[in-house]
């Protein structure tokens, strides 16, 4: 199974607009963060989580020949404003695309994206998805889906395990069953947005304790802010913890 970070920073991306923080002015590549997104291709499928603004450009640095699934944590706009690209897949594959929400993700998306959830015949210039309501494990193309509930604030929103790789993003508290989930993993991509706590997000200090209670053999900070330097942060956390970064391709075995 091979992952791929399309997208590793928070909702404005890094550099900010019109930002001079040292961070947006770093030369470090690694500083450069696009709206968090990850693909996910194993087993034949290839599975694309969330559809951030920044998808188009996501896809050309990383060409994608076929896209069998989406999947949605949530739906705060820097996670879904990409959808109409999809209609691209729609195109080269001529069929409608299955994408995956919980229920009040999916009543967000069919409420702005009325367009590309209209039954029938595949309609050309618009993105033509079905939408699948997660309700439990579920799988796509015999690949094995774990959903995870987690706290986004107040919000309930989703994380995914598939094999042993769990992807956390937008959170600031996990409930104890979803702990249980979250044994055994090789790679775990947790949400660690800036220093300071946050009401929605878990700080870098809280991401670090978290990750300690899971123990996965290596744990990625994702959804990062300029706040947060590659260079001054990520190159001094301890062992089994890094910053992801746009672009880093992980493998890692999909069995349990
Ligand atoms: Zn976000
Ligand atoms: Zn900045
Ligand atoms: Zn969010």
């Amino acid at each position: 199974m091979r992952v791929t970070f399309l997208g590793s920073g928070t909702s404005g991306g890094v550099p900010v607009i019109n930002c001079s923080c040292s961070v947006c002015r770093s030369l470090n590549p690694k500083n450069k963060r696009l709206r968090s997104s990850i693909l996910i291709e194993t087993g034949g499928v290839t599975i694309l989580i969330d559809t951030s603004p920044d998808l188009r450009q996501q896809l050309l640095r990383r060409p994608v020949e076929r896209l069998d699934a989406v999947l949605y944590t949530h739906a705060h706009a820097d996670h879904i404003f990409g959808l109409d690209e999809l209609r691209r897949f729609n195109y080269l594959q001529k069929e409608r695309i299955p994408a995956y929400a919980n229920q009040s993700t999916a009543q967000t998306l069919r409420s702005i994206f009325h367009y590309a959830f209209q039954p029938g015949a595949l309609k050309p210039g618009v993105p033509n998805l079905s939408l699948k309501i997660i309700d439990g494990v579920f799988d796509i193309g015999g690949v094995k889906i774990i959903p995870l509930p987690l706290l986004h604030g107040d919000q309930e929103i989703l994380g995914f395990r598939i094999g042993k790789f769990a992807y956390c993003t937008d959170v600031s508290r996990i409930p104890e069953a979803s702990f249980k989930l979250l044994q055994g993993l090789d790679i775990l991509a947790l949400d660690a947005l800036r220093e300071k706590p946050h009401p929605t997000h878990f700080s870098l200090e809280q991401a670090l304790e978290q990750a300690a209670r899971i123990k996965a053999k290596k744990t990625w900070f994702t959804h990062i802010s300029h706040i947060l330097d590659e260079d001054r942060h990520g190159q001094n956390l301890p062992d089994g913890y890094a910053f992801a970064y746009d672009g880093l391709e992980l493998e890692t075995m999909n069995n349990e």
